[in-house]
């Protein structure tokens, strides 16, 4: 049946624009959906997407506008063009000054070229295989013979390829073969940036649900806090009376909490340790990260010793918790308007798909701007990595202190080592392989607003600390075979969570790694594969088995007698239930039908049998 009054026709052959890039591959229409406006299409490798009309052209008329834009590149008009001051584009300057920065490529020129070349070299070849070795050995071959000709192509033709630019690399592109379509900018490029509009649907309850997290994390946070001070710290106890408001600032506690962020921005500078690349940005450009937070958490546990030693008293953030968290809440929230108010002229390219909805308040709590930077210091990962984590091991360190002196020890309890210990065991870790946060989806996806500022500087530190505190106050003694069990527990998921996480940053890397060899994996359409052996065949989410069950030793030896010291763990299996769901639709819209196979290939989510 035909569809009546519309452009296109199921059946039809176009050219449909691959999410996220300026990429058309040939698609067939497949249905229009009156009611969404979209079309739902199908590519060659299989992948089914619904487009909305905007990114869909007649092959015909795609053909044509190829045409005249080659004949456009004649060496004369070429010249004048890129000569015209009035054709220089906020892409073009946005870009620019990306070369300025330590983060972004040496030079922008030679990703283009070498993007180009691997398009024009992509063969045909099927797109679901589960053959992975095959798979890696394409890669290979292709990529050194992408190497000779991008080299031959950077001597003979270097301006040709230089007006060329927004391609992606796509190693397996299975059937489809991506067809550059925008070679200039148009007159509308060239405008001012204005937002575009959500690519993605809204997350966390929509827009309601954001006027609700952003009142109702900071209060959840304070409440805890009240809470776990209380003699009996149920959270079916009422929470204390509130002291007055002003009590809660503290103008040293601020100060502590400004001097400790700025000493770990001065670590984070020191051109100390290894410049690492973050992935493929849409655009091609890897940007790139100062990786030192090993030496960043090792200098600071030297400093915060040698304070001790002078005669610093690290019970003081026992006794003004309050106030620094509220300090650290105060800095999030500037921190979030600033990003968010920076984002308001951000170029378009640079936002982050989710946190792009046109709507202030749900804006800024998602964040806007993918990847912030002042210069070549990118706020987004010093703050994920730096202030919050190292912070929540010198809290712990205060809490011990504190136990000692409240409970009159000589030493910490073993409950309060095991927690201490575990934790700067998960953040040490966490900061030695740093460059693994370079391939989650907190630095791949989420743009940096609210959300990630708060949950950073204060969620984290202040929250996640919450058995060292509770511990101060309610001691829990553990028998030689309770420690040992628990200490089992917390081995076995750091085994997990530590191989799975590493396995997975080891191919996103290189796919064609030796040591990966014997894992198998699913091309998909984006010209990324998906591992389906090893780790990621077992479950989909190996790393949050492992990170639950370090979790459950967390809290483990702070007993049960209240549900308190267990609220991280509550709170991080709905956090892991919902980033999983996140995750999901997320690779769903990415990788189409070869998602469903992996899916499909490897069924359960996080826990193997059960979930
Ligand atoms: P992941 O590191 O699991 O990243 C998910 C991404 O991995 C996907 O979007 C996809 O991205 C890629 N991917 C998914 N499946 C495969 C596959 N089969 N083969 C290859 N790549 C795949 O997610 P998170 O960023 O959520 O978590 C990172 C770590 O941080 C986890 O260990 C988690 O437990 C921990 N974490 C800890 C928190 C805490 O508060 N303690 C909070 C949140 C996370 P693409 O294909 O684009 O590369």
């Amino acid at each position: 049946m035909r569809m009546p009054t519309v452009k296109y026709q199921r059946g039809d052959t176009v050219m449909g624009r691959w999410p996220g890039s300026s990429l058309y591959y040939e698609v067939k229409v497949q249905r229009f959906d009156s009611k969404s406006q979209l079309y739902t299409v199908i590519y060659k490798d299989g992948t089914e997407l619904e487009l909305k009309e905007q990114d869909i052209m007649n092959a015909m008329s795609f053909q044509s506008r190829l045409r005249s834009r080659s004949r456009s590149r004649s060496p004369g008009r070429r010249r004048s063009r890129s000569r015209s001051p009035g054709r220089s584009t906020r892409r073009s300057s946005s870009r620019t000054s990306a070369v300025t920065t330590e983060g972004a490529p040496t030079t922008r020129k030679d990703p283009k070229i070498k993007d180009v070349v691997e398009v024009r070299l992509t063969p045909l070849k099927q797109a679901v295989t589960t053959d992975s070795n095959s798979n890696n050995k394409h890669e290979n071959e292709e990529t050194s013979a992408t190497n000779k000709v991008n080299q031959h192509q950077r001597e003979t033709e270097p301006e040709r390829t230089q007006n060329r630019y927004n391609l992606r690399r796509r190693k397996d592109d299975g059937d489809a073969k991506a067809v550059e379509a925008k070679p200039q900018l148009s007159e509308e490029e060239t405008k001012p940036a204005v937002p575009a509009p959500a690519a993605t649907p809204l997350d966390f309850g929509g827009k309601i649900g954001a006027y609700f997290w952003l009142l109702f994390l900071p209060a959840w946070v304070f409440f805890l806090l009240l809470q776990v001070n209380q003699d009996d710290p149920s959270l079916m106890n009422f929470p204390p009376p509130l002291s007055p408001l002003e009590s809660f600032w503290d103008v040293q506690a601020f100060g502590i909490v400004v001097l400790w962020v700025l000493f770990q921005v001065l670590l984070y500078v020191l051109p100390i340790g290894k410049l690492s690349e973050g992935m493929p940005l849409t655009s091609g450009e890897r940007l790139k990260y100062r990786t030192n937070g090993f030496f960043a958490i090792t200098v600071s546990a030297i400093s915060v010793g040698a304070a001790i030693y002078l005669g610093v008293d690290l019970t003081y953030i026992h006794s003004h918790f309050l106030q620094l968290a509220l300090a650290a809440l105060l800095i999030s929230f500037l921190l979030s308007v600033y990003l968010y108010a920076r984002s308001r002229s951000a170029p378009t390219d640079q936002l982050a798909l989710g946190g792009n909805s046109g709507n202030v308040l749900y804006d800024f709590f998602k964040g806007r701007e993918l990847n912030p930077r002042i210069k070549n210091f990118d706020l987004k990962f010093f703050c994920e990595m730096r202030p919050g984590l190292i912070g929540w091991c010198v809290i712990n360190l205060g809490m011990a202190l504190a136990e000692m002196k409240v409970q009159k020890l000589e030493t910490p309890s073993p409950a309060m080592i095991l927690v201490n210990v575990f934790q700067l065991l998960y953040v040490a870790d966490g900061l030695w392989n740093e460059e693994a946060i370079l391939t989650t989806m907190d630095l791949m996806h989420d743009g940096f607003g609210f959300m990630l500022a708060f949950g950073d500087l204060v969620w984290v530190p202040f929250t996640y600390t919450l058995q060292a505190y509770y511990l101060v106050s309610h001691p829990n003694p553990l028998s030689p075979l309770t420690l040992a069990l628990i200490i089992s527990i917390k081995l076995v998921g750091f085994y997990i969570f530590r191989k799975s996480n590493s396995e997975k940053n080891a191919f996103r890397r290189n796919p064609a790694d030796p040591r990966l060899s014997h894992l198998k994996s699913i091309p998909t359409a984006t010209g990324k594969s998906l591992l389906v052996s090893g780790w990621w065949g077992v479950v989909r989410h190996p790393n949050y088995l492992g990170d639950l069950i370090m979790a459950l030793a967390w809290s483990l030896p702070c007993g049960f007698t209240h549900l308190l010291p267990w609220y991280y763990m509550i709170y991080f299996i709905i956090l892991l239930v919902h980033r999983d769901s996140r995750d999901m639709s997320e690779c769903r819209r990415k990788y189409g039908s070869a998602w469903d196979e992996y899916c499909r290939t490897v069924p359960y989510r996080i826990i193997p049998c059960i979930y």
